[in-house]
């Protein structure tokens, strides 16, 4: 497990988020090109923690003291002390969608700057390359209606607590996960079927309860 510091956060990174990392790395780089797939490792580790951040800075505008977690399906922030009060459905919405606004904007200086100047060094312009599709993939992704991705904390939010409201998220999140995982089978996306397989799974558990 590695553990770290970045920007006053505590960062924890545990193992399999590297076997996350390989995997993808790997589609990005090749076989035989042991440099690139580093570089593809940094730049997803760098996109999450991104990400994460976005929502951190949220957490520490309304007073909380957030710490970052890379796992096998991502990453998360974690508020600790967070008090959502009266006003949580904004909150929740302000902070869901903090980290993929932050992922975008990295998405757009690395889309920017690979338009700008197109005779980069051949490793500077791949790791452009993997930044703007990792983070145009993985925001958009996140966007998705499906508890516990963004999204589905923004829907929530949108909906509010309640007996046919959980109903309504849950039976949303089944369509919508569904819908992803038949694709990502269908297209050989199998990471893409398997995390959305799980998350199938646990809005098939939240509607029975
Ligand atoms: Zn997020």
């Amino acid at each position: 497990m590695l553990r770290f510091r970045f920007l006053g956060y505590p960062v924890t990174i545990q193992p399999i988020f590297w076997l996350l990392s390989f995997l993808i790395g790997m589609s990005f780089a090749g076989n035989g090109e042991p440099a690139r797939l580093i570089i593809a490792i940094a730049c997803i580790m760098g996109s999450i923690l991104v990400h994460e951040i976005g929502h951190g800075t949220l957490y520490r505008y309304f007073g909380a003291a957030p710490s970052i977690t890379l796992h096998g399906m991502g990453g998360l922030c974690h508020g600790h002390g967070y008090q959502p009060g009266a006003n949580w459905r904004g909150k929740q919405i302000l902070i869901s969608l903090a980290g993929p606004v932050f992922g975008l904007l990295l998405y757009l200086l690395a889309a920017f700057l690979l338009k700008t100047f197109p005779d980069l060094n051949p490793n500077l312009s791949f790791a452009l390359r993997v930044l703007a599709w990792i983070n145009l993939f993985w925001n958009l992704l996140n966007l998705l209606p499906v508890i516990p991705m963004d999204g589905g904390r923004i829907f929530e939010a949108i909906l509010g607590h309640g007996d046919w409201q959980r109903k309504v998220l849950a039976g949303v999140g089944i369509l919508v996960s569904l819908a992803a995982c038949i694709y990502g089978f269908m297209n050989g996306q199998i990471f893409l079927a398997m995390i959305f397989g799980m998350m199938l799974m646990d809005n098939f558990k939240t509607i029975k309860i």
